[in-house]
Order: C-alpha cells, then sequence, then structure tokens
C-alpha cells in the first residue's frame, strides 16, 4: 500500500521522499482511521491528504476555511492532470448547481469546500449519494474554542458530518500544537491517540529575534537597507499601524502592499496578488493577511508589535521561508505592545475564564520576549516538543551571548521585596519599591516602611522592571493570571532565596543611548 503512496509521490508530485510525519499519517488514513496530524507550517501537511486522496476511490472532500487557498490548490492539482475543483460562495447559484451536478457524476477526485457549504442540504444530499474516500480537515485549530482562531461555524460542521455516513475516515490538519486544541479536536472528531501524527516543531531554516529599545521605523527602515529586493511581511498591531507604515515605506521607494480587513476585497486581492508575484516586494498586514498564503520566498517577517499569543506568533512568523532557504523572524518589542494586547483581551466578550486563559497565553508572549534563554528553545517548549533541548545558536539571544553575569544578589533582593510587599503587586510597584521611589500610591500602601524600600535605588527604575520581566521570563518568579499580573514567589523563587540556585543574566548588547526610545 505505501508503494503506491511513494510512488505518487515520486510521480505525481515529483518529489524523492516523504517528510517527517507524512508517510505515517498517509497509512492511517488509508486504514481508514480518523488521523491528525500537526506538523509546523510548510511541514508538507496537503500532501497528507492528497496522496490517500488520489490512491483511493471516491472524492475526497477537503474542508478550507479559506477562500483564497481553495482556488490555488485546485489549480495545483488541475496542472498535475488531477480532477479538482472547488464550491464556495464565490460561484453563483446557477455555478453551484452545475458544479454539484459534476461532483455527483463523479467527475472530481478533489472536491474543496468552504465550511458553510455544510449549512446546504443539497449539498449534504449530493454527499450521501457519492463515493467518498475522506473528508479533510484543513487549519483544524479553527474547530477549537481554544484555538487562537476559533470559528463556531467551523466546529458546527462537525454535526453535519455525522449525516455522512459514507466517510470512511476525516483527516484534521493543523500547525497549532497546545495540549488543549490537539485533545479538542481528538474528542471532536473521534481521533485515537494512536492516530495522532506530531512532527518535530523546529524550522531549522527560520532564525528567530526579539529586538527591544529601537526605535521601530528606523529599524524597519535599515533593515530594509540591508534585505533590498527580499520578499517579506511586516505584521502590525492594527490597521491605523499598517497604513502608516506602508505610506512611510512607499515614500522611502521600498515597494510595499498593504493588507488589512478594512480595505474593499478588491484592494485585498491585488495587493495580496502583487505580493505573490514579487511586484511588491513587501507587505504590510495585519493578521488578516496570511492564513494560507503559500508563498514559497518570503524571506523575513518581522512583528511590528507583539503579538497576543506564542500561537499566533508562531504561525506568522512561520510564514517565512517555506522554501528551506535561510529566513528571518523578528520581533519588535515594546512595553505598549503589551498595553494593547491587554486592552483587547478587557474588551473582548469573553466570559472571565476565557479571559484568564487569554492573559495566561500573553504572559507567556510577554516572556518569550524577556527571556535570555534560546528563543527557538523557547518556542518548541511552549508548544511541547521536547525531542531537542541543544541551544540553536541562530536567534538573537544565542547570538548576542556575551557575558554571563551572576546576579544571584539582585535576585535575592527582589524576590525578598516581592516577599514583603505580600505578594499583592506588579511589576511596577515593586520597582519603584525597590528603586526607593518618593511615590503617593507607593506611600499610601505604606510600602515606604518596607526593610527592602530603597535596598536597589542605585539602579534605574526600568533596569529593575527589566530585571524583574527576566525573572519572570526564567520562570524564577511566578504571576498570578490577570489583567494586573501580581508576583508571587514560587518554588523556583525560594531556592534563590536560599541560596541553593545561581541566577546568570546575559548583558544585552543593545547600546544603552537607544534605549529610552519607545515613540513611534
Ligand atoms: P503546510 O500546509 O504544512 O504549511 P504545504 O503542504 O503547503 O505545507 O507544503 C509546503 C511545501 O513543501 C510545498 O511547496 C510542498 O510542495 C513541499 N513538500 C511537501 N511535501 C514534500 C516532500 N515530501 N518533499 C519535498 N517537498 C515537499
Ligand atoms: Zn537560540
Amino acid at each position: 500500500m505505501m508503494g503506491q503512496a511513494e510512488a505518487i509521490l515520486n510521480t505525481y508530485f515529483g518529489y524523492e521522499s516523504f517528510r517527517s510525519g507524512q508517510q505515517q499519517t498517509i497509512e492511517h488514513i488509508m486504514q481508514e482511521n480518523n488521523t491528525l496530524a500537526v506538523m509546523p507550517t510548510g511541514g508538507g501537511k496537503s500532501l497528507c491528504y492528497q496522496i490517500p486522496g488520489m490512491a483511493l476511490d471516491g472524492t475526497a472532500i477537503i474542508i478550507s476555511p479559506l477562500i483564497s487557498l481553495m482556488k490555488d490548490q485546485v489549480d495545483a492539482l488541475q496542472a498535475l492532470g488531477i480532477p479538482a475543483t472547488y464550491i464556495n460562495s464565490t460561484l453563483t447559484p446557477g455555478e453551484q448547481q452545475a458544479r454539484l451536478a459534476a461532483i455527483e457524476a463523479g467527475e472530481y477526485q478533489f472536491v474543496y469546500a468552504a465550511p458553510e457549504r455544510f449549512e446546504s442540504s443539497a449539498f449534504i444530499s449530493v454527499m450521501k449519494r457519492i463515493p467518498i474516500s475522506l473528508a479533510a480537515f484543513d487549519e483544524a485549530h479553527c474547530i477549537s474554542q481554544w484555538g487562537h482562531d476559533f470559528r463556531p461555524s467551523y466546529r458546527s460542521i462537525v454535526t453535519s458530518l455525522k449525516q455522512i455516513p459514507n466517510i470512511p475516515a476525516v483527516i484534521a490538519l493543523t500547525a497549532t500544537a497546545t495540549e488543549e486544541v490537539i485533545a479538542d479536536i481528538q474528542t471532536l472528531l473521534q481521533i485515537q491517540d494512536d492516530h495522532v501524527v506530531k512532527t518535530g516543531f523546529e524550522r531549522k531554516n527560520l532564525s528567530f529575534h526579539v529586538v527591544k529599545g529601537k526605535h521601530k521605523q528606523t529599524y524597519v527602515r535599515s533593515f530594509m537597507k540591508e534585505h533590498q529586493d527580499e520578499s517579506g511581511i511586516i505584521y502590525t498591531a492594527t490597521r491605523k499601524q499598517a497604513d502608516a507604515l506602508q505610506e512611510q515605506l512607499v515614500k522611502w521607494g521600498i515597494p510595499a502592499a498593504k493588507y488589512h480587513a478594512g480595505l474593499s476585497e478588491e484592494d485585498r486581492k491585488a495587493a495580496q496578488s502583487a505580493f505573490i508575484h514579487d511586484e511588491k516586494t513587501v507587505m504590510i498586514a495585519t493578521n488578516a493577511f496570511g492564513m494560507g498564503i503559500d508563498k514559497s520566498n518570503v524571506r523575513f517577517i518581522i512583528h511590528y508589535a507583539m503579538p497576543m499569543t506564542m500561537e499566533a506568533y508562531y504561525q506568522e512568523a512561520g510564514r517565512a521561508g517555506r522554501d528551506g532557504e535561510h529566513s528571518d523572524c523578528i520581533l519588535l518589542f515594546s512595553p505598549q505592545d503589551v498595553q494593547l494586547q491587554k486592552f483587547l483581551i478587557e474588551q473582548s466578550l469573553m466570559d472571565d475564564d476565557a479571559k484568564q486563559g487569554e492573559y495566561r497565553k500573553l504572559q507567556a508572549m510577554i516572556n518569550y520576549c524577556h527571556t535570555h534563554s534560546c528563543l527557538t528553545s523557547y518556542i518548541l517548549d511552549y508548544f511541547g516538543d521536547t525531542s531537542n533541548y541543544e541551544p540553536c545558536g541562530r536567534c538573537s539571544n544565542c547570538q548576542h551571548r556575551r557575558e554571563r553575569v551572576d546576579i544571584t544578589e539582585e535576585a535575592q533582593m527582589i524576590l525578598s521585596c516581592v516577599k514583603r510587599m505580600g505578594e499583592r503587586f506588579g511589576i511596577t510597584m515593586t520597582a519603584k519599591v525597590l528603586k526607593g521611589s518618593n511615590d503617593s500610591r507607593l506611600r499610601s500602601f505604606r510600602l515606604h516602611t518596607l526593610s527592602t524600600y530603597g535596598i536597589l535605588s542605585a539602579y534605574t527604575e526600568k533596569d529593575l522592571t527589566e530585571r524583574i520581566h527576566f525573572l519572570v521570563a526564567e520562570q524564577l518568579l511566578g504571576t498570578a493570571d490577570g489583567k494586573y499580573p501580581t508576583l508571587q514567589l514560587n518554588q523556583n523563587s525560594v531556592d534563590v532565596l536560599k541560596g541553593k540556585r545561581t541566577v546568570w543574566m546575559y548583558t544585552t548588547p543593545i547600546p544603552a543611548a537607544e534605549e529610552t526610545d519607545y515613540r513611534e
């Protein structure tokens, strides 16, 4: 059976061998097991359903939330001589009917369908009547309420699918690997543990960088000078930011397009096409851009502001380097980004439990920006990939690793200050107490009477804030979840206080003079 799959891989797709996880996934599907494939972006998920779809009799139904992606995939299959089509709202009712009739006549091996198709009884009844090889759920994390891109309409397809008894196996595909999402998909689609295929998440051709304390526009400008003619995406936090930055880049003579949900569909299409065809090398966009964009030569992804979660970050950053060539993923951090994300969570309509969950994810994102450990290791650890603990040697923390300084004594002072403050305050207030600031709120809580008041007065408040962030990022100090996370000691803190553990920090490579400039 695998011989056949390999033959298809060679003859139709022209690839020599399977990539990690593909063969296993294909085997499970061909044996009619519901299967979940968890692979990073660019890992080769499409072949996992395309090959069994070709090997098995009947029509494969591919459910995708992305209309733009559907057409591309269908075109690609047709170019290989494989009969494929799509059915979605971009077609007129007449065209839809004609396609349904052709599907019923068995003309297609692959049918790409948007989620809302499953609300159509005409579609469902055709599905019930035709032989089906498999059903694939692309971007399957969208069915999970824990996913960062939950779509209720996607989740309700699960119920519709149950009305179509002639589906031998369902395959779910995602690049989101958090435990909660995986468990949710497994339960919804009845996928056994044995049929979850998870590949390593490391993308060896990507270098991750966190840039702090630099003027962002200036940074982008000098980066562009060094990377002329290279294709890249700059993600902004808001539409307004995207508009402003694109205007600025164009003024500098950089061919930049923009994409966000505030533009007309026409404008978005034109921008996307200009970018895909390298007429515009740089795309300035909000997170509305990208899901399903299959552009292989994206050399850099710059996040102009910190995203809300590591899931969102890794997925967006992962759009770089699909061709396997070296690419850079740069996050420009400023403390204001944190405020914006907190505001967005606060304003959202989620219930309190969900908000707590979002604050927790946000904290993991903030920690990524403050850790001194290898960024690649941090990401892999976050996604539960424990296959490799070696520092990557490529990320900004690995590259800028210079002098190692023992800050155990300072750490002890900070931790004991947190303890004396009753573990009831956040980072800003703790830094003020350590500094010995003359602050009326501080006084109203009588924090100036503590023995740790002013104990680190030789430092600036900003330095102290940075050190506390560092302790949190390294999990040497805990935080309670919430909008204003209060600092709390954890087991590691106790070990540091007892002198059982040394705390090392790496001197930062950023020149002090530039540090204060966070203005935009
Ligand atoms: P994903 O959906 O996981 O992001 P894709 O399915 O779009 O990834 O695949 C990414 C790229 O890798 C595509 O250009 C695809 O043709 C290529 N690819 C997939 N499988 C293989 C393989 N076994 N050998 C070589 N290239 C592959
Ligand atoms: Zn590293």
